[in-house]
């Protein structure tokens, strides 16, 4: 792995804040973009048959968002309450979550349990269609409180899935004007939840910008570079990239803290998709944990792994 210097101060080269978009709403046909983007990733590469299984649960989680009802949303009391508080419309932690996410669930479950999976994913989906609400309704309390290790490895991915399209079917629903900046930065302003990636944009009035690409929802917030998005320092970040790499990936560390997350830079792969492209880029993840670096946000189809 090469660590790069550093080439940029915090806002350098970008233009003037007050012009810049500040958030983005996920698309409607997502999780299909990201089921194209997998099935993409996945040829040739060392862990092609993971990364099919990946491409059908996101083509299953399209499935279910758009089969999603309509539901009732924040109000503008609501809205004008979280505008003054600061605190996002959707919280991953406190929202009272529709039961109808779950019906969301059984869309997946009866989706992939007719793909061919190995014999652990399979019993999986049988024991998630076999368990009870309050089950389910604590495996999803876990997985949005940020426990992911709590959770089987093999169960993870299908209820964080669920929640995935529950989350974007509401975020999808809104406006962008019904959100505002947290004074955490590096916080989803629609979720409140850590990202999975930051996004270098490229081309038009967004070339060069960086935004965050929440874990949850998949909203996707402006925050200037080289600028750590755990604890906002500005000193001590470092870029890493992968020998023989084009430099579409890097991951941006920081010494203040420990964390780090990985950047996609779009001008150099125009078809980057965040949670597509982290997960087909583990090797970079698996380099920075042998540097003692930890990972500043979940890709929730991830598990990651008992120790932590
Ligand atoms: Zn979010
Ligand atoms: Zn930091």
């Amino acid at each position: 792995m090469i660590r790069e210097p550093r080439i940029l101060a915090p806002g350098q080269m970008e233009i003037p804040a007050g012009e810049i978009r500040f958030l983005f709403l996920p698309n409607r046909d997502l999780f299909s973009r990201r089921a194209a983007r997998l099935r993409q990733l996945s040829k040739g590469h060392v862990l092609g048959d993971y990364l099919v299984f990946l491409s059908l649960l996101a083509e299953a989680q399209q499935k279910a968002l758009n089969q999603f009802p309509v539901l009732s949303l924040p109000d503008p009391n609501e809205h004008a309450f979280s505008r003054e508080n600061g605190t996002p419309h959707l919280a991953a932690r406190s929202w009272p979550r529709n039961p109808v996410w779950r019906s969301g669930l059984f869309t997946i479950l009866r989706q992939m349990k007719v793909a061919a999976l190995p014999a652990a994913a399979q019993e999986a989906v049988a024991g998630l269609i076999r368990a009870s609400e309050t089950e389910l309704e604590e495996m999803a309390d876990r997985i949005l409180a940020g426990e992911l290790a709590d959770i089987s490895p093999q169960e993870l991915p299908f209820v964080a899935a669920a929640l995935q399209v529950y989350w974007v079917h509401m975020a999808s629903s809104l406006k962008e004007d019904a959100f505002v900046k947290l004074e955490q930065t590096g916080l989803c302003p629609v979720c409140g939840s850590h990202p999975s990636a930051g996004i270098v944009r490229s081309g038009g009035t967004e070339q060069g910008l960086r935004y965050l690409s929440c874990s949850l929802c998949a909203s996707q917030w402006h925050m200037v570079r080289v600028k750590c998005s755990i604890c906002e320092s500005t000193h001590g970040i470092n870029y890493h990239i992968l020998e023989d790499s084009n430099g579409a990936v890097k991951a941006e560390s920081c010494d203040e803290c420990n964390f780090y997350l990985k950047l996609f830079y779009l001008g150099k792969d125009s078809q980057t998709e965040a949670t597509a492209d982290d997960l087909a880029t583990l090797t970079l993840d698996m380099l920075m944990d042998k540097e003692g670096k930890v990972r500043g946000g979940p890709n929730l189809l991830f598990h990651p792994g008992r120790s932590h």
